[in-house]
């Protein structure tokens, strides 16, 4: 996506915003400092380790305002024992809280509702400078920052495949599961998205950090 085709209204002044969206925007980006911040304060604070499943990449985004600074392509979580596929790209602060998830949440529901551990997660989607749902002129979405990461199934142990798609309304062990970590992840997340929140989320879990409401306090599971 050129620079020329993208809307950033805010931080314009309003006839050059207007003039900026007129050339057809795919989306609408706010100026939000507290990304640039959140992202230093984490990569400072050495949150994210470089390993074997993890490693550091450029800056994505270039003169947009997609992207984040120094993103990391992560091939699994839970000390390697979890893969991802494919590798996710996350900023820093969604590094520690997708490892979080999966081995505090993931891993032990899928062994008490499943009987198994879950050795890979499905990623549907993760950094993508695109708008909300693919909605052209809508808002910059999350994963235009590199902020969510979006799963579609859980590859188990013996081979099996809990996809959410077919889970989310199929048997009872896996109903149970899907639900256990959908609800988990909303103690870790901001943002979590499925099935029940609309036909868009039928096939995946949204997870994201997006700050929300006034203080930014705000969570959003459904
Ligand atoms: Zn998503």
């Amino acid at each position: 996506m050129s620079w020329s085709r993208v809307c950033v209204a805010l931080t314009l002044p309003a006839a050059l915003a207007l003039w900026a969206c007129s050339r057809g925007p795919d989306f609408i980006a706010r100026d939000e400092p507290w990304r640039a911040d959140e992202e230093r304060a984490c990569l400072g604070a050495g949150l994210v380790r470089e390993s074997a499943f993890v490693e550091a990449r450029a800056s994505l985004g270039g003169p947009s305002v997609c992207g984040a600074l120094r993103p990391f392509a992560v091939a699994a979580a839970a000390r390697g024992s979890v893969h991802l596929r494919p590798p996710a790209l996350l900023r820093c602060p969604m590094v520690p809280a997708v490892d979080h998830w999966v081995e505090r949440v993931v891993s032990p529901a899928a062994r008490h509702y499943l009987g198994v551990p879950v050795v890979e997660l499905k990623v549907a989607a993760s950094y993508s400078c695109r708008a909300m749902n693919h909605v052209h002129g809508a808002r910059l979405s999350e994963h235009g920052h590199a902020n969510a990461v979006d799963i579609s199934a859980f590859v188990l142990a013996d081979g099996r495949m809990v996809a959410i798609k077919s889970g989310w309304w199929g048997a009872m062990a896996e109903r149970a599961f899907l639900r256990a970590v959908h609800g988990g992840a909303c103690h870790i997340f901001t943002t979590v998205l499925g099935p029940d929140y609309d036909a868009n989320h039928r096939d995946h879990f949204h997870l994201d950090l997006a700050r929300h409401g006034r203080d930014g306090e705000g969570r959003i599971c459904k």
